[in-house]
């Protein structure tokens, strides 16, 4: 009779970081106790440009609620978020704090298992699926390193923030473009296209 469950023989391991044990709390409706940890990160914490390093501090507060059906668990995290900045590409650090709430069902007789949703192994529940799904759909898509980062100029690719609201390609004038561009064609390897330079001379006007 144990055709739709699946291998009930690996258990939880208590000492995996994100395993909660609800042995102290009472199977009474109505109980409840909170818990604060600090833990390493899990592996995979990335969706686009940004994710949460493996190992990282995962700042946790934990309630833990026993209902009927089972122990509802509601945890917020706070996690510290590295990437590149979608805009000019330079690192960015920033905080975020998700909320999540799960019911861990009480485990069921054969034939009786609940697909969609969560159960308690024992006393012990897992978190760690639950706040995954969290942290990654709270990810951000885009990170910036300043809300309003001017990203890179498009001629010469450098980085606006450092290069000022001055910065720009008007004509062969600004001292700092024609070092950069010294630079660049100097440096330039065999085979890449070399930056536009037919207006340098001023040639072939009327
Ligand atoms: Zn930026
Ligand atoms: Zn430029």
């Amino acid at each position: 009779m144990s055709s739709s469950r699946r291998s009930p023989a690996t258990r939880l391991d208590p000492r995996r970081p994100l395993v909660f044990d609800t042995r102290t709390l009472p199977r009474s409706p109505g109980s409840a106790r909170t818990e604060t940890r600090t833990v390493p990160a899990p592996a995979d914490l990335q969706a686009g440009l940004a994710g949460v390093a493996e190992g990282a501090d995962l700042r946790l507060d934990v309630m833990l609620e026993s209902v009927t059906e089972g122990v509802l668990v509601t945890a917020t995290a706070v996690a510290p978020v590295t990437g590149e900045c979608a805009r000019c590409l330079e690192p960015v650090a920033q905080t975020i704090e998700v909320s999540c709430r799960e019911l861990f069902s009480y485990e069921q007789g054969a034939g009786n298992t609940d697909e969609d949703g969560y159960s308690l192994d024992g006393d012990l529940l897992d978190l760690e699926p639950v706040l995954r799904d969290a942290l990654v759909l709270t990810l951000p898509l885009a990170p910036l390193c300043q809300e309003d980062c001017p990203g890179l100029c498009a001629e010469c690719g450098a980085l606006l923030a450092q290069a000022g609201p001055e910065h720009g390609h008007d004509r062969a004038t600004d001292p700092r473009w024609a070092g950069l561009r010294q630079r660049m064609t100097q440096a330039e390897p065999v085979g890449s296209p070399v930056p536009e330079t037919r207006e340098e001379s001023g040639r072939g006007r009327p």
